[in-house]
Order: structure tokens, then sequence, then C-alpha cells
């Protein structure tokens, strides 16, 4: 992606109160993020797929911090306690569905913890995003999340609404769907909480 469409986005989301960084991989944002978090502090992991590849909650778990990740959980039981206490952690990491250039955050949650955590309670929250999800504009994004992000997570959860066939949202009613919070972060109260670290490269959905 051309460097002058990274620095709108970044200036769109400086005046948002979320601070954009830059990285030509995926690799030298969480060396980044693993510099930038302290070694005592409490991590949460949103489910990412991006994450995920990146290995960055082992790293993070071997080097001492205390992480909750619910993407190791073992059991159903497991995973809402791991996501409840990710929820007042001193950092939280997440990806993100897509970002419009103008700086919205636009995201789809099934059961909402991801999204709640980057709302409030975490005194930080990276959003690790590669370029494929960045959109021209914040109607791209939506569209976006609907029908390319959201069937293939529905696939990948296991879950089998109509958008894994049809490959495109029709804002089913199914007892499978897996899109029940659309919520788009417009900005932030405090400056900086939200760091938003854009890659160079293509990954997740
Ligand atoms: S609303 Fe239903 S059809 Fe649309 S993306 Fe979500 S699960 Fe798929």
């Amino acid at each position: 992606m051309e460097r002058e469409k990274i620095e709108y986005l970044i200036k769109g989301l400086a005046v948002r109160n979320i601070d954009g960084y830059f990285f030509e991989t995926f690799e030298e944002a969480k060396s980044k993020a693993i510099e930038m978090i302290p070694a005592d502090a409490s991590i949460g992991i949103g489910n990412s797929i991006t994450l995920k590849n990146m290995r960055i909650s082992k790293e993070l778990g071997d080097r001492g911090n205390i992480v909750y990740d619910k993407t190791i959980a073992k059991s159903k039981e497991e995973s809402k306690e791991l996501k409840r206490k990710s929820l007042l952690t001193d950092w939280y990491i997440t990806g993100t569905n897509a970002i419009s250039l103008e700086g919205h955050l636009v995201n789809m949650d099934h059961s909402g913890n991801r999204v709640a955590a980057m709302l409030y309670g975490p005194d930080n929250v990276i959003v690790i995003i590669g370029i494929n999800k960045i959109t021209n504009t914040l109607d791209e994004a939506i569209y976006r999340v609907r029908n390319i992000a959201s069937p293939q997570n529905a696939r990948r959860a296991g879950f089998n609404p109509p958008c894994v066939d049809l490959g495109r949202c029709i804002d089913c009613r199914s007892t499978e769907r897996v899109c029940n919070n659309l919520v788009v972060i417009e900005g932030q109260n405090n400056n900086g909480r939200i760091k938003v670290f854009i890659v160079n490269e293509n990954d997740g959905f």
C-alpha cells in the first residue's frame, strides 16, 4: 500500500486520540509490542488469526507476563473465565475486522468480549492489523466485516450460518449466527490508550 495512504490513516487516527504505528512485518510489530509492554503487566488476548500466527501470546507468557488467552482454553468454562479476566488486564492485544482510511475501527463480535475490552477496561490496547484490513470508507469497512470477515470467522469457529456457503451476508436470523455486536470505534477519551499497529503484510480475515 502506498506510503501516503498509511500516513493519511495515521493522521486520521491521531485526531481520534488513537496512536498509529507502521511496520513492514508482523515480526517487527511483535517486537515493538513486547518492548512496549512491561514485563510485569497482565495481558488479555483477543481471538485473532493474526495474533495466533504471530505467537505473541506464548512469547509474552514465556517472558513471565500473566496472559489470559481464551484460545488456549481446554473447556467452555475455562474460556469464559479467561474472557472475563481479560476485561481487567493492564494491556489488551487484539486484531480488528476492518479499519477505514479515516480511522474508524470496525468489529463484529459473537459474544462481545473482544469489543468490550477494546472499549473499556484495560488501560492500554494494541490493535495489530495487516493492510488487507484497510478500506477507503466506513461503509466499505462495515461491508467488509459483514461479507468477508464474518463468513470466514463463522467457518473457522465451526458455525454454519447461510453466509458460510453463500460467501456473503444475508443478515440471517440463524441459530448459528455469529454477528451479534457490530461496533465502530470512532475515537478515544484517553489519548493514546489505543495503539494501532499497521503492518505492510496481509493476514487474517
Ligand atoms: S448475519 Fe448471518 S449471514 Fe450475515 S455474516 Fe452474520 S452469520 Fe453470516
